[in-house]
This record gives C-alpha cells, structure tokens and sequence, in this order.
C-alpha cells in the first residue's frame, strides 16, 4: 500500500494533504467489522517495513485513529513480523500523563519526503488507549519511543512535523522548492 506524502518529486499532493491534515475519526468500540479491517490494514502495511519506525494510518488514506510503531529495536531495522510482539498497536490512543523533561531531536517522516525537523517532544508519557484486540490498555512510553509515539499521535491530530518542526533541514539541490513551500507557512 502506498504510502500518502504531503509532496512529492517538488509537488505539493493535495488531496493527499488535505486528508493527513484531517482530525482522524475515532473507531466504534468494540471494534465493528470496519474496525478490525482498518486495524489489520495498517498493521499488515507496516510489518515487513525497514524504513519506519511506525504508521499512523492517515498515512495510508484511513482517516482513522489507530497507529502501529516497533516497541523497541529502533537501530538494528531487521523487518518485524506479524504478531511477533515487537510493535504495539493504539487504538483511539489518548495521552493521560506528560512527565520528564522535553527533547529537541531530528525526526523524518514517511509523509514529508526529504526533510527533517528538530521537534521537542516530552521524554515521559502515559497513554490510554485499545490494542489491536479492542481491549482497554494504559501504557508508559520513555525516551525514543515516547518520541515515536507523540510523532505517530500527532498524526492522528493532523500534525506532521513541519508544523511541531523549530528548524526544518532539506537538501539545497531542493531548496527552490522547499523554500517556497515553507515561506508560505
Ligand atoms: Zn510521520
């Protein structure tokens, strides 16, 4: 499944914008046959991957709220496989508890090819949400991976890092492109 991007090859996707800038809708709980569908979409469109560390899926055309991301293993990108319990799955995910200090570090996204930004993200986080069997979960997320599951929630909010981004990097063979794009903001 392809992936949706904000631009791409220096041209900006509309349609695709317009739907990762969407609020995503929230699943009926229990999951209704839909559910359980897009659940198992983004999951089977994420595993396998080497090159990302989750999906929300908005970034595959389902303005839903569900995201998926590797619970660990972030440096060694072996591909994971399904149901082998290297990645959580959220579901209508909400966060309960911010604690610890912030971190600024550079963050790529699968939506936003050929930048990144440096976003400052808490480095503690509680979150309430259903896993991929529609159960009732409350985690807690530290370090990295509170990182990837703020960038992966933000996407559910319609947030991409080139609006959380206080310095955005692009390549200077682009910068004509880029440039315009990001003046405009
Ligand atoms: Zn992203």
């Amino acid at each position: 499944m392809k992936t949706w991007k904000l631009w791409e090859n220096e041209k900006i996707n509309k349609e695709e914008a317009s739907l990762l800038r969407r609020h995503a809708d929230e699943i009926p709980v229990p999951f209704d046959e839909e559910g359980r569908r897009d659940v198992e979409t983004l999951v089977d469109t994420f595993v396998g991957r080497d090159d990302a560390a989750g999906l929300a899926a908005p970034q595959i055309g389902i303005s839903k709220q569900i995201v998926v991301f590797r619970n660990g293993n972030f440096t060694d990108k072996a591909p994971i496989k399904k149901g082998d319990g290297n990645y959580d799955v959220l579901v209508n995910p909400r966060i309960t508890q911010i604690r610890g200090d912030m971190e600024k570090t550079q963050e790529a996204c699968l939506s936003c090819p050929d930048i990144s930004a440096d976003v400052v993200r808490a480095t503690s986080i509680k979150v309430k949400a259903y896993n991929e069997k529609g159960e009732k979960i409350n985690k807690r997320y530290t370090g990295f991976l509170a990182r990837v599951v703020q960038h992966e929630l933000d996407h559910l909010d319609g947030k991409l890092i080139v609006d959380r981004g206080t310095t955005i990097y692009f390549p200077k063979e682009k910068s004509l492109f880029f440039d315009k794009i990001f003046k405009d903001e």
